[in-house]
């Protein structure tokens, strides 16, 4: 008897326009960038490519970090690797909690025996620098601060400078998310202090899912040299990492396997940090301001409010109330259905009561926030 096979046939993804919390819109180029040949991960040539996506990274996060690399899987994989590389058993973080993803990092502390001291504020604030001044006052045994500095589940924007500075006189080490606002805003790795940072592919770098850009400062890699303990996880343990990167001096400026890096999703990689550099960085921020208050301006006249005030909204990704008496569920399937159209539900503390509208990388743009108000108002 043979094998039953089964019958599949090809998939073919509809051409959706992704106006969410990410993944984003991918630019045409980068998917293209990412059907190019594959080459051995040790070629030569690869390894000239990863060199100049290190360089690229280097500009997108503003840091002269020799340890800039991506991580070979999403961006929760990115703050794993901050935390489980920098963090011992016993020490004491300082996290900021005001969304979904200041919760994560908690979680992440405890899993590796951190010991975890919270800054609590509410959903669609951002951090209160204050509270942090409190706690930092109250915990001088802390070693690290870590906060989001974009919190994607609510649509706030953190003061990171401000938030570093304090960190810094204190002696702390910092540890930011940086997933959303890396492409996206404002973002000075080194001007502001920034120890270990990481983001993601897919949201304002508008790049296919699946990598996290990281960089460590050199006071981030003495702490990781100088650990009493091995990091707990194999994949994520940057001391091996390094020698594939070519990072530090431990490589010597020679490769060596670790693990089959994603080759043609660096190559994507490698084509939308590209695209950022070319266009510039401050030009990408100035262009996503520009583009969030075309979209507040017909979101307002529609009578739509915000979740965060004006002075604290991120401009990549805008958290709206649900009109009364609106069917949250039933109006995002219409745009889906309908215009092909998606935008986010609203998490945790906001779910059922916030859309959130993301205008990311290439997602930021004229004809994306035409067709969405133009839709937003034909279902609603
Ligand atoms: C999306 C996101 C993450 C997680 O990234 P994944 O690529 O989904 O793993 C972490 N932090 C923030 C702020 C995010 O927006």
């Amino acid at each position: 008897m043979p094998i039953a096979q089964p019958k599949i046939t090809p998939f073919f993804p509809p051409r959706r326009t992704l106006m969410g919390p990410g993944p984003s819109d991918v630019y045409p180029s980068v998917l293209a960038a990412g059907a190019k040949p594959t080459l051995g991960h040790l070629d030569p040539l690869f390894v000239g490519m990863m060199d100049e996506v290190k360089t690229l990274l280097q500009y997108a996060f503003q840091t002269k970090n020799e340890m800039t690399l991506a991580v070979s899987a999403p961006g929760s994989a990115g703050m794993e690797a901050c935390f489980v590389n920098l963090l011992e058993p016993g020490e004491k973080v300082i996290v900021c909690r005001n969304g979904v993803f200041g919760e994560r990092m908690r979680s992440n502390v405890e899993r590796i025996g951190g010991i975890p001291v919270l800054v609590d504020d509410e959903w669609g604030k951002p951090v209160d620098v204050q509270k942090v001044a409190d706690a930092i006052k109250a915990n001088p045994d802390a070693k690290f601060l870590a906060f989001v500095h974009a919190e994607t589940s609510t649509g706030a924007r953190s003061d990171a400078k401000t938030l570093c500075t304090l960190a810094k006189q204190a002696g702390l080490l910092t540890i930011v998310d940086a997933v959303t606002s890396l492409g996206g805003i404002e973002l000075r790795v080194d001007e502001w202090g920034i120890d270990a940072v990481y983001s993601g592919s897919q949201k304002c770098l508008s790049c296919v899912p699946g990598l996290s850009p990281l960089s460590f400062s050199p006071a981030a890699v003495d702490k990781l040299k100088a650990r009493k303990t091995p990091v707990q996880s194999w994949f994520l343990d940057q001391t091996l990492v390094m020698a594939y990167w070519g990072t530090g001096n431990a490589a010597g400026g020679k490769r060596s396997y670790h693990h089959t890096a994603p080759v043609n999703a660096l190559y994507a990689l490698h084509e939308s940090l590209r695209l950022l550099a070319n266009e510039g960085l401050d030009n990408a921020w100035q262009r996503h301001a520009a583009m969030h208050e075309l979209l507040r301006d017909g979101l307002e006249k529609m009578g739509i409010a915000f979740v965060v005030d004006a002075a604290h909204r991120l401009p990549q990704l805008n958290a709206i109330h649900i009109p009364d008496g609106v069917d949250d569920a039933a109006i995002r399937a219409r745009l889906l259905n309908d215009y092909s159209l998606e935008i986010g539900a609203g998490l945790g503390a906001l779910a059922g009561k916030a859309w959130r509208i993301g205008l990311m990388g290439y997602g930021a743009r004229r004809e994306n926030i035409a067709l969405l108000l133009k839709a937003l108002s034909d279902v609603l």
